[in-house]
């Protein structure tokens, strides 16, 4: 019987990355076209991390968790892990690795595929199972203009995929879940770097936008360092976190860690609003699964009006500040010339 097994990924503040249980839930969907293959977890954490995570894993539907825990791995290391990744892998044989295309993910993965001399596909925003049994993964190629699915052509078949990618399970999917303890072989191995400390930098505002119910994103249209200043304040009345399109990043109007897209992050809020931008396909690539997007654009055929909810035609240097205005609870300002399609 074919097994699927999903790396853990333990973040920086021991707490397990949400995009296991988004590939969890997703491999529970894979292994129904695998005659209900396993699906398991490989958790690799410093010792007596994993007795927290117990209860997680019992309750996302895990059949079997493999875990690895030693002191030497308090802190990710390519050497360490993909040492013990490659090992358990070697033992247990599963014919699909999924890793999340985290920053942990995307360097593991590659160490584990060549080690294995397997091939592994990069960035996934689709996985299913094709009539032959064999995993069919979807990413976007061509800079985003097609989008190519993949197979691997010898085992195990391995792919990242982005977090957000998929929804985890919306309940519990509670399973008599074993736990099997392998003690790691890392004695001899010599660690070519040292984690001697964390510096917080711009990652506060990629957390904000992973957890974010609201976010209001600014594209070219804003235009300038003014447009943009309105665009925090329109999302500061609203709760929301901003966003940028990469127009509005290579202006120079926002920073590249809230670039959505592609070559950015993909999101997944209740509401998306979207201000002054285009809608190419590399943009929307990265917030097509919000619940709920909004448009505004000067330019009543943009493309980013087809993948929207609602739609305001009309000058975002007008309409955002009637917004604000409507917010604030202002009323009986004159509205300005928009059309609502
Ligand atoms: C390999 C590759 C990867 C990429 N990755 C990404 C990615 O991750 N994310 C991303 O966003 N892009 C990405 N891109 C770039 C992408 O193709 C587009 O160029 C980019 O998304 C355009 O940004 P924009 O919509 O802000 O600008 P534009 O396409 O220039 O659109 C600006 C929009 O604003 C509207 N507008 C102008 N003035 C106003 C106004 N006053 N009021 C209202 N509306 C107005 C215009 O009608 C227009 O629709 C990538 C491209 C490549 C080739």
């Amino acid at each position: 019987m074919s097994n699927i097994l999903i790396y853990a990924e333990v973040t920086r503040e021991n707490y397990l990355h949400t995009v296991v249980f988004e590939l969890a839930y997703k491999a529970q969907g894979l292994s129904k076209k695998l005659d209900n293959a396993s699906v398991s977890a490989l958790l690799i954490c410093k010792t007596g991390l994993a007795e927290n995570f117990k209860e997680a894993f019992i309750n996302s539907g895990f059949d079997y968790v493999y875990i690895a825990e030693n002191n030497r791995l308090t802190h990710y290391s390519t050497e360490l892990y993909s040492k013990i990744a490659v090992d358990i892998i070697k033992e247990i044989k599963p014919d699909i690795i999924l890793v999340g295309a985290t920053t942990q993910g995307r360097d593991l993965a590659p160490r584990i595929s060549s080690s294995l001399h397997t091939g592994l596909t990069a960035d996934c925003i689709g996985l299913d199972i094709n009539e032959k049994g064999q995993l069919a993964a979807t990413r976007p190629t061509f800079g985003g203009k097609l989008m190519a699915t993949i197979l691997c052509k010898t085992l195990p078949q391995m792919a990242t995929v982005r977090p957000k990618v998929f929804k985890p399970a919306p309940e519990n999917i509670v399973k008599d879940t074993k736990f099997i303890y392998i003690k790691p072989e890392i004695d001899n191995i010599n660690k070519k770097v040292e984690f001697i400390e964390f510096v917080k930098g711009l990652n506060t505002a990629i957390n904000e936008l992973d957890s974010a119910d609201i976010i209001v994103a600014g594209g070219r249209g804003m235009k300038n360092e003014a447009g943009f200043e309105l665009l925090k304040n329109f999302a500061q009345c609203l709760k929301a976190s901003v966003a940028a399109s990469r127009g509005a990043v290579d202006m120079g109007l926002a920073s590249p860690d809230i670039q959505i897209g592609q070559t950015g992050k993909t999101v997944t809020p209740k509401l998306y609003i979207a201000c002054g931008i285009s809608g190419a396909i590399q943009h929307i690539v990265g917030m097509l699964d919000s619940d709920k997007i909004i448009a505004i654009n000067n330019d009543e055929k943009a493309p980013i009006f087809e993948v929207s909810d609602s739609g305001i035609v009309g000058d975002v240097f007008e309409v955002i500040p009637e917004l604000i205005k409507i917010i604030k609870n202002a009323g009986g300002e004159e509205t300005p010339d928009i059309n609502i399609i």
